[in-house]
């Protein structure tokens, strides 16, 4: 489905008529999916914003006490009247997005590998990484706490600490991490690749996370 605006008629000073200035791309939709959003810190809020802007049928939202759903839902009404919006975790979904601080509690990431394409948004100190995970096709959440326990062996203890936080990023870079995590999310659910990112100051880069050997997910 293709949710791109209509090109300009162009007149090209000849008497003949020019439509846009470039071949159309195929956009990458959210028309006729429900997508549900965990965690509403600045990232989280960004998300659901662009994922109701990008036209998803269906936005459900899970806060928590700290970052609870109703104001981000009152939001989502006035900016996008025609998506429905549902405070459940219960509804099957076609795709989720998780924000996060650092890391996702091992439960909820096994749980979003069973249910189908979701792409995390872990925010830290210094930026935020996106990682859209298709099961068995590439690194999933627990690759990427493997690979970071490689790396530093406090890890397990540290992410344990992060489950219970909010995360938080600055204002462009929530920005940017929302809407990058909704496009790739919108990736996932067209089949297209969707690779992970790292957003500092706002501006994106590539990245890799390879898939580690220790995880049961088929990847590596
Ligand atoms: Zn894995």
């Amino acid at each position: 489905m293709d949710d791109a605006p209509s090109p300009p008629v162009l007149w090209r000073g000849d008497g003949a008529d020019q439509v846009g200035i470039a071949r159309r791309a195929r956009r990458r939709t959210l028309a006729g999916h429900h997508v549900r959003v965990h965690g509403l810190g600045p990232v989280g809020v960004a998300a659901a914003e662009a994922a109701a802007r990008g036209g998803a049928d269906a936005v459900s939202l899970a806060g928590s006490r700290e970052a609870p759903a109703a104001p981000v839902a009152r939001l989502l009404a006035r900016i996008a009247p025609g998506t429905r919006i549902h405070l459940d975790t219960a509804r099957r979904v076609d795709g989720s997005i998780v924000a996060a601080y650092g890391s996702v509690a091992p439960a909820l990431a096994h749980r979003l590998l069973l249910d189908g394409p979701h792409v995390a948004a872990l925010a830290d100190e210094s930026g935020v990484s996106i990682l859209p995970v298709r099961a068995g096709a590439g690194a999933c959440l627990r690759c990427h706490a493997l690979l970071r326990t490689d790396r530093d062996p406090a890890w397990p203890v540290l992410a344990r600490q992060c489950e219970a936080l909010t995360e938080q990023a600055d204002p462009l870079t929530a920005t940017v991490a929302g809407g990058l995590a909704v496009a790739s999310l919108a990736a996932l659910l067209e089949n297209r690749p969707a690779r992970p990112w790292r957003i500092e100051h706002g501006l994106p880069r590539r990245t890799a996370v390879p898939p580690h050997p220790a995880c049961g997910c088929g990847a590596a």
